[in-house]
């Protein structure tokens, strides 16, 4: 297979001639109507029908006892890692293979994030690799996971459900209530994916969802806290409500809190846009599929496919080159004629502000970091 006929296939795939994007947002419902709204009552800002309306309905589309609007993503998973009581020195497990913002939350507390590799066919956290890892270097002692050679406390366990595609997550979930880890689900790519028919995002403590413009639906910014505990839910809104009492006039604040609110008419936006969220997820997973006939049976671009058992909101779609020199090749090709790719992230191990942090080698990360491939994912018209 040429180049070339790649560079075709999505060009005829979203019917244009013009460079094809990675990932756009899409807006053909109720988006301009609720901003109206929004502008005519005069509730623009932090307080408004659609907060409680986009979380009560988010609630209700992911099975979450609670979800909890706030500013972004990154602040979702920085916010869920405080409520599960990470403090500074603390350790936090997480994969290398993942997006800066997973690891910049575990830094704002001055926790240590420590990479444990991923599995090639989920493109996640690893849960063999994670038992390895517990099983060599941490032990329990009064409750408490400690690494053994660092002596710092092993807090909590940060998978991250790549492109979309589900993380073996009920066997992560075991292990981390197996060894005292708090479960913190990076579900900022992964809204409408289901792991077993349960959605993403509700197997730890906190599951946080990105509403960034790149993402399947999008707020402009914004992310969420999913809970399936209600009461810890309702700590995570008073929290970024700058830990305000709610009171008629009253100005009375009981711990040092965060401006963090999504503001309404973003949650505005996310209403809109969760209306259409169904039908956004299928024409995805048929765009996937389009992809999928015509990878079929090539060896050098072997088109990722959602894991077993899992419904993929095929966030990104994904292809796996032969190694990092042909991927590169086809990077200039494609960006050279009008179809946007991308590589994966630099592994977070590579980077300086993370380069000294304790890994497990990552191999297949380091595998996959080569060789994937991201190609256009929009909804098509
Ligand atoms: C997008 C993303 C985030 C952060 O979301 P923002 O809303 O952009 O802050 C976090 N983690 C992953 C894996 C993401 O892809």
């Amino acid at each position: 297979m040429e180049f070339k006929d790649i560079t075709e296939f999505v060009h005829r795939l979203y019917g244009t001639e013009e460079t094809v994007p990675l990932s756009v947002p899409r807006f053909v419902g109720n988006e301009k109507k609720y901003l109206e709204e929004c502008i005519d009552s005069t509730f623009v800002s932090s307080v408004g029908a659609f907060v409680d309306r986009f979380e009560e309905e988010m609630a209700r589309y992911t099975g979450a006892s609670r979800a909890v609007v706030c500013v972004n993503g990154t602040e979702a998973l920085h916010m869920a890692l405080m409520l599960c009581g990470v403090e500074r020195g603390d350790e936090v497990l997480t994969q290398p293979l993942t997006f800066i913002a997973t690891c910049n939350a575990v830094s704002y507390i001055g926790a240590c994030p420590v990479f444990i590799d991923v599995d090639r066919d989920t493109l996640g956290l690893s849960p063999s690799a994670l038992k390895a890892w517990l099983e060599k270097n941490a032990k329990v002692e009064g409750g408490v996971c400690r690494n053994k050679k660092s002596g710092r406390r092993v807090k909590a366990c940060v998978p991250m459900h790549t492109f979309g595609h589900p993380v073996r997550i009920d066997e992560i979930a075991e292990i981390c209530s197996e060894w005292g880890l708090a479960l913190v689900e990076d579900a900022a790519e992964s809204i409408g994916s289901f792991f077993n028919g349960r959605h993403t995002g509700t197997f730890g403590e906190v599951g946080a969802i990105s509403f960034n413009g790149n993402k399947t639906i999008t707020t402009g910014g914004g992310g969420m806290m999913l809970f399936r505990d209600a009461e810890l839910g309702a700590k995570a809104k008073h929290l970024t409500t700058q830990a305000k009492i709610p009171h008629r006039w009253e100005f009375r604040h009981d711990s040092v809190g965060y401006n963090y609110r999504m503001p309404n008419i973003n949650a505005a936006l996310g209403c809109a846009q969760l209306e259409h969220l169904e039908e956004f997820v299928e024409s995805k997973r048929r765009v996937a599929a389009e992809y999928a006939g015509f990878f079929d049976g090539q060896e050098d671009f072997v088109f990722f496919t959602e894991p077993e058992g899992c419904r993929s909101n095929y966030w990104l779609n994904a292809v796996i080159l032969k190694d990092r020199t042909s991927r590169d090749a086809f990077l200039e090709y494609t960006n050279d004629h009008g179809v946007m790719t991308r590589p994966v992230w630099e592994l977070m191990t590579d980077l300086p502000m993370f380069e000294h942090f304790e890994s497990d080698g990552t191999p297949n990360a380091r595998w996959l970091a080569d060789r994937i491939v991201n190609l256009p994912s929009s909804v098509r018209p």
